[in-house]
């Protein structure tokens, strides 16, 4: 959908105020083969408008990438083993990440020195309508308190999902859709608060439901896919099409750890949308309505690595859920895929 110029002009500024952004700070552009030509253009004019001291570096493709091409490997970057680059987004006080360097050792080494990253990879209608501000990062920020405090989080839903995962063991990650703070990583739009649970521990059984969404497949769940989880792994997957192509899917990097439980935890825009991920073919979202949408319970698969766990596959499948209640030392925080009042942080709690 075209969007006027002025305004999405507007919206970048917008976003590189909420970040921050200073007259005289060293400002890089990080930007590819699949980076929007228009996010390009916008990312620099807005920067350049902030007065930032700006350059651009354009990089290669990966070749070869994970599985059928898709972004379900979490391995490689374009900047994976290129010094040079690496070193220079290192010395920015803000890189502006139009490529995806998420999941990456590098992107870890580049936080570490203070460098503020911000990823953008939606279009320009989807980023224009997904605006954020100061009352989002609050949100997930009490959200994180209550997540940072807990032993265990329990995920239900009337689909067959009775799940338990005793959590504490890795950080909090939160994600409020600017990059306000040195080392802070950040994906516009975004607003969720997830973390790993604990290594081994978690039991029950996920029932994906129709309507539930899979990435990297970037579609709707059509049939009901049943997950027996044992000691944090996936022991078995039951249902009917969807529950095969998830099992070949995993199956097919003939990785063990792929069966593991990566990030688990909710979503908390109020701008997101259930639904927005049926108006758009594949190329052309990035999925994160459905990632963040306000209520959902995002189950993910494969890697803890990132977190500092043990697992390293390279094989990640986000799982957003709707009409699931989370609850954490057994008190509810979401309620059929509504997240309770006294949990919205609207007080600024
Ligand atoms: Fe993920």
């Amino acid at each position: 959908m075209p969007i006027i110029d002025d305004h999405q002009l507007a919206v970048w500024r917008e976003i590189l105020q909420l970040c921050k952004v200073q007259t005289g700070e060293n400002l890089i552009v990080l930007t590819g083969e699949t980076s929007h030509p228009k996010n390009i253009d916008l990312a620099m004019r807005a920067s350049a408008a902030m007065g930032a001291h700006l350059c651009r570096i354009d990089v290669p493709p990966v070749v070869g990438g994970g599985a059928f091409g898709q972004r379900s490997d979490v391995a490689a970057t374009p900047i994976s083993g290129h010094r040079m680059v690496i070193d220079t987004l290192k010395r920015a006080d803000m890189v502006l990440d139009l490529v995806g360097l998420l999941h990456s050792p590098e992107q870890l080494e580049i936080l570490a020195a203070g460098t503020r990253m911000l990823m953008i990879i939606e279009p320009p209608d989807v980023l224009a309508r997904l605006t954020t501000n100061a009352d989002d990062k609050h949100r997930v920020l009490a959200a994180a308190r209550q997540l940072r405090a807990a032993k265990v989080m329990h995920v239900s839903s009337d689909a067959g999902t009775d799940l338990t995962m005793p959590v504490g063991q890795f950080p909090i990650a939160s994600q409020w859709g600017y990059a306000d703070e040195p080392g802070h990583w950040d994906h516009w739009p975004s607003a969720f608060v997830s973390t790993w649970p604990t290594e081994n521990l978690s039991h029950g059984r996920l029932v994906i439901d129709e309507g539930d969404m899979m990435f990297p497949f970037k579609s709707y769940v059509q049939s009901k896919i049943v997950l027996d989880i044992t000691d944090g792994f996936i022991t078995s997957i039951q249902g009917g099409f969807d529950a095969k192509y998830l099992r070949k899917h995993l199956e097919s990097f003939n990785d063990p750890n792929a069966f593991g439980i990566s990030h688990v935890g909710w979503g908390l825009h109020p701008k997101a949308s259930w639904g927005a991920l049926g108006l758009r073919d594949k190329v052309q979202s990035h999925g994160m309505d459905s990632r963040s949408f306000m209520g959902n319970f995002l189950f993910s698969t494969g890697p803890n690595s990132e977190a500092g766990g043990s697992n390293h596959s390279r094989c990640h499948i986000d799982i957003p859920m709707a009409d699931c209640s989370v609850s954490l030392d057994g008190v509810p925080i979401t309620d059929h895929g509504e997240v309770l009042p006294s949990n919205t942080g609207s007080t600024h709690a």
